[in-house]
């Protein structure tokens, strides 16, 4: 079963092709954004909790994280691979989902990281902004603390499965089917 990690900072077009890799693998897509948004739009505890963090640009606490992600794998039983798509961001968060995948004898097959310069990544997502009605897409400070959040917090994962060779680096520059093809490159082997 695949179990790939698309990685890289906000902005670097992780949502857009984790739709059309799910699309031509049978993956599943989860992305802890769109699964937070979806809480928030539906004004639960968890979603409420999770706003007070992202209209920040901060992260979601690990364990409300966490624990939502498992949630959501385990009520996709018949899934025949994933696309995680925001997630691990923390070093906790990866040692989670390996724990979680070990138990299923499963482990994560690659972690494909879109490389975006940061003044490209800030014109991206404001230009998003436009469109997506995302508060958090639309401040320039909140984009730069997400970047920030980033480099501190999330860009350490990329090390974690670096060690068993599992982690590769993509130029995230380029047309979405240029990249798309450089994305398949590297996970057409393991089909
Ligand atoms: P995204 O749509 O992936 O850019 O995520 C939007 C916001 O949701 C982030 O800035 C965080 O506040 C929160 N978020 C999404 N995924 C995670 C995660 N794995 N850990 C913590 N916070 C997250």
């Amino acid at each position: 079963m695949i179990h790939l990690i698309l990685f890289g900072p906000p902005g670097s077009g992780k949502g857009t092709q984790a739709v059309k890799l799910a699309e031509k693998y049978n993956l599943v897509h989860i992305s802890t954004g769109d699964l937070f948004r979806h809480e928030t739009s539906q004004k639960t505890e968890l979603g409420l909790k999770a706003l007070e963090f992202m209209s920040q640009g901060m992260l979601v606490p690990d364990e409300i994280t966490i624990g939502m992600l498992k949630k959501k794998v385990k009520s996709l039983p018949d899934a025949c691979g994933f696309i995680y798509d925001g997630f691990p961001r923390t070093i906790a968060q990866a040692n989670a989902l390996d724990h979680m995948l070990e138990e299923n004898n499963e482990s994560i097959s690659i972690l494909l990281s879109l490389d975006v310069p940061e003044e490209e990544i800030v014109k991206r997502i404001l230009n998003r902004g436009i469109s997506s009605g995302r508060p958090d897409d639309n401040d320039e400070s909140i984009i730069r603390k997400r970047i920030q959040v980033y480099l501190q917090e999330t860009a350490a994962v990329f090390e974690h499965y670096a060690v068993n060779r599992k982690s590769k680096s993509i130029n995230g520059l380029g047309t979405i089917e240029e990249i798309f093809l450089r994305l398949c490159s590297h996970i057409d082997p393991l089909c």
